[in-house]
């Protein structure tokens, strides 16, 4: 198996709970002991900022997830291996793990392009523009109605993102801001980790309408494996526990709208505490490998899912070398 995922949270969690990523039962859901078992390529990091953080303390946090990121992959140059360019993504192998930071959340660019430029050179290669709540760039999806669209800051972000060859994610990113980065991108947007919304009917989710306008700009969804994305009130008195089952039904939905193309996966693994059953971490992910199989779903598809559909938009993307 190669696995190539576009949303964890295991940076974030290093950086703050002093994890170490070498412990294959350290805590956190993607480590490197279990990474290499699964044949895993490539991860992109999170780098979320909480909502209480805003303006300067805000961009302070970024970098500091960033920092830790830079001083693992420092010490151990012989497993993490930075992906800056679509060069680099050629260079991906299994005994090493690839990362690419990227912004959870706009709030540590504070409104000021000067400040894009600067984590772009640290190496951050993609921006979820919001997180939950509203940020310089729109309305995240936790604000209730009615929410703004995209700013004029938010406007100049995404021109500026893909001319220095950055992924414009919609995670998190409510109408009626979806439907205008829908109308700004001039590049493949992407959604790095959701659920179907006509499956389970949350805002966070995204309905067919924006999966498919996602792939018809050539762009990849990530299908993630929260339990509160992928079953019904997942964690109300009484519900039956998520399984990977579910995980499987919301992949093959996007497949159906978007193509076989466009879709892949977005763990955000070590970005909650309950996991669903037979997807507890990333070792276990031949279960939905094989969940996928029983369903019938051929070898050549389910590989587009695991690896292939990511790493082709992201050379798409990444700046070329
Ligand atoms: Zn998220």
């Amino acid at each position: 198996m190669r696995y190539a995922d576009a949303h964890a949270d295991t940076f974030f969690r290093i950086a703050l709970e002093e994890l170490d990523p070498f412990q294959r039962d350290g805590g956190l859901h993607v480590n490197v002991p279990r990474t290499r078992e699964v044949g895993q390529l490539l991860q992109v990091c999170s780098v979320f900022t909480p909502a209480r953080y805003s303006g300067k303390p805000a961009e302070d946090f970024a970098r500091c997830i960033i920092a830790t990121l830079d001083a693992w992959s420092e010490k151990r140059p012989d497993v993490f291996l930075r992906v800056r360019t679509a060069t680099d993504l050629a260079g991906l192998g299994e005994n090493t793990l690839g990362l690419i930071p990227w912004l959870e959340g706009a709030s540590p660019l504070r409104g000021d392009l000067a400040l894009l430029d600067e984590f772009f050179a640290l190496g951050v290669r993609g921006i979820g523009l919001v997180h939950n709540h509203a940020n310089e760039v729109a309305d995240g999806c936790g604000v209730a109605e009615p929410r703004r669209g995209l700013s004029e800051f938010g406007h100049e972000l995404i021109a500026r993102m893909e001319a220095l060859g950055m992924a414009v994610d919609c995670a998190h990113l409510p109408q009626p801001a979806f439907d205008d980065v829908m109308a700004a991108v001039t590049r493949p947007p992407c959604i790095s980790h959701v659920g179907a919304r006509a499956l389970v009917n949350i805002v966070r989710n995204a309905d067919d309408a924006m999966l498919r306008a996602v792939a018809e700009r050539g762009g990849f969804v990530g299908i993630d494996f929260y339990p509160g994305h992928v079953l019904s009130r997942a964690f109300e008195p009484g519900v039956r526990e998520a399984t990977v089952a579910d995980v499987a039904d919301h992949l093959l939905h996007a497949l159906k709208v978007c193509g076989a193309d466009h879709v892949g996966l977005g763990g955000d693994f070590d970005g909650f505490n309950d996991a669903c059953q037979g997807l507890r971490h990333v070792g276990e992910l031949p279960n939905l490998e094989r969940e996928l199989a029983s369903r019938g779903l051929p070898e050549p598809a389910i590989d587009k899912i695991f690896s292939t559909n990511l790493l082709r938009y992201l050379g798409e993307i990444l700046p070329p070398q």
